[in-house]
């Protein structure tokens, strides 16, 4: 059988646990595509998996380490790759907003 030749789908960064309630925000700074949201009452960013162009530019900014590629989000972390998909980002804000 055939390989599935290559699909448009990239790959997105995902912004786990260690991110709850630090919100450092130097992910936002890096990121090229202003694809890292937020808004007012938030706990924590997260990444558009729509916007994400896989750079890997925000990654070895974060202070806590709390961003992934989303292959490589740690096995009890996994949730929170639900959480950057299904997140609000049409209410939101690119940045730190929270
Ligand atoms: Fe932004 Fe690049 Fe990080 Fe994606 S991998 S969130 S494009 S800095």
């Amino acid at each position: 059988m055939a390989a599935k030749s290559q699909e448009t789908h990239r790959m997105t960064y995902i912004i786990a646990k260690d991110c709850v309630d630090v919100m450092d925000g130097a992910c936002v700074d890096v990121c090229p595509v202003d694809c890292i949201y937020s808004k007012p009452g938030d706990n924590q960013l997260f990444i558009s998996p729509d916007e994400c162009i896989d750079c890997a530019a925000c990654e070895p900014v974060c202070p806590v380490n709390a961003i992934f590629p989303e292959d490589q989000v740690p096995a009890e972390q996994k949730e929170f790759i639900k959480l950057n998909y299904d997140y609000d980002y049409d209410s939101s804000e690119p940045g730190a907003n929270a």
